[in-house]
């Protein structure tokens, strides 16, 4: 059920300040402590960028948007990046080479330092010419290394915060996660959808935790790739939080991935007329467990119907001012949600 409550919260108050004996509580502007877990999902309108701050001040990026646009998204990401105080990429993570997640690479790095790569090998399936363009590119880049290619089971080695590959190169962890394993009771409905050869199926995917927190990203993992990982046991176990899978398109985001994921909260990285489909969107309303969903856009095919109040989109119309989506983790499953246009922030708690 998706929360119409529109009250504002008081922004987190992690740390209090002793001044003159008295306790001021600041609630002017997000108060993060220095060990809180931060994340950024940036507005690339359509595309994928999600920047990590692990409480150590390391930085993982997770896709970068599209090329071209004037630096647009590279221009969001750097924002990101000093909103969180970082001046470099420490790990970049490509999780497959569609121009929406590869595209922004070489202009990123025009603009900041990034010092490792990490990618699920080669390029699987016919890509248009654009993609190769942008897939060329990258490869270029990520020969100045260190680059590393990730299979299901490594982990990132970002310090501070626990980032676990589940699902590289269309090959699923062969165990379920500590914790995990559950047999899921929605694997009895599943129907395949025909095999995707190319790259969404081959996108890596991750758990990223931090203390009891924990939050799935899955990159543009494909349907029939999410049923290695739910079906027939859950092998990811429950989160808090579920970064939408393939920006809310329909062909990922399975009631069996996302039921078992069992989150309390989503963000959908969609555009206006990307992803954000009535189908993924429903199943995620749908949720057992669900409090919120967030969104960085309206969605047109959504309508009125299959969006949520505007308080939670991030960027209601167009052309938008590309506002952020930010959350803030803490080590006991704490955790708020802060929609970047308006201030608008919830906090969830274990
Ligand atoms: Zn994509």
């Amino acid at each position: 059920m998706i929360s119409r409550e529109e009250a504002i919260l008081p922004r987190p108050t992690f740390r209090a300040t002793r001044i003159a004996g008295v306790l001021l509580f600041a609630f002017a502007s997000l108060l993060v402590a220095a060990d809180d877990l931060r994340v950024y999902a940036i507005d690339v309108e359509g595309g994928k960028s999600t920047l990590y701050v692990s409480p150590t001040g390391e930085s993982m990026l997770v896709d970068t948007g599209y090329d071209d646009y004037h630096n647009r998204d590279a221009g969001r990401i750097v924002a990101a990046a000093q909103a969180a105080g970082v001046k470099q990429i420490d790990y970049l993570v490509i999780t497959h080479y569609h121009g929406d997640h590869v595209g922004g690479v070489p202009q990123l790095a025009a603009m900041m330092p990034i010092r490792a790569f990490f990618d699920h090998g080669r390029i699987f399936g016919t890509v248009n010419a654009n993609a190769k363009t942008g897939y060329a590119a990258y490869v270029a880049l990520r020969a100045k290394g260190p680059r590393t290619i990730v299979k299901p089971g490594d982990t990132i080695p970002i310090k501070g915060i626990d980032v676990e590959v589940v699902t590289a190169a269309g090959i699923a962890i062969a165990k379920a996660l500590p914790g995990a394993g559950q047999p899921n009771p929605a694997c009895a409905s599943y129907q395949a959808l025909d095999p995707d050869p190319g790259e969404n199926a081959h996108s890596i995917g991750m758990i990223i935790a931090y203390g009891k927190f924990r939050l799935a990203d899955l990159g543009d993992l494909y349907w029939n790739q999410e049923h290695d990982l739910a079906c027939p046991n859950n092998k990811l176990g429950v989160v808090d939080v579920y970064m939408t899978t393939h920006h809310g398109t329909q062909t990922s985001g399975s009631p069996q991935m996302v039921d078992a994921l069992h989150p309390k909260v989503a963000i959908m990285n969609n555009g206006a007329d990307k992803g954000g489909s009535v189908k993924a969107w429903q199943t995620i309303h749908d949720s057992p467990g669900l409090v919120d969903l967030w969104q960085l856009h309206f969605s047109n095919e959504g309508g009125k119907a299959h969006n949520v109040p505007e308080a939670f989109i991030a960027n209601p119309s167009e052309p938008c001012q590309g506002k952020w989506i930010e959350l803030t983790a803490r080590k006991d499953g704490t955790f708020s949600v802060v929609n970047g246009r308006n201030g608008f922030q919830k906090t969830y708690r274990p």
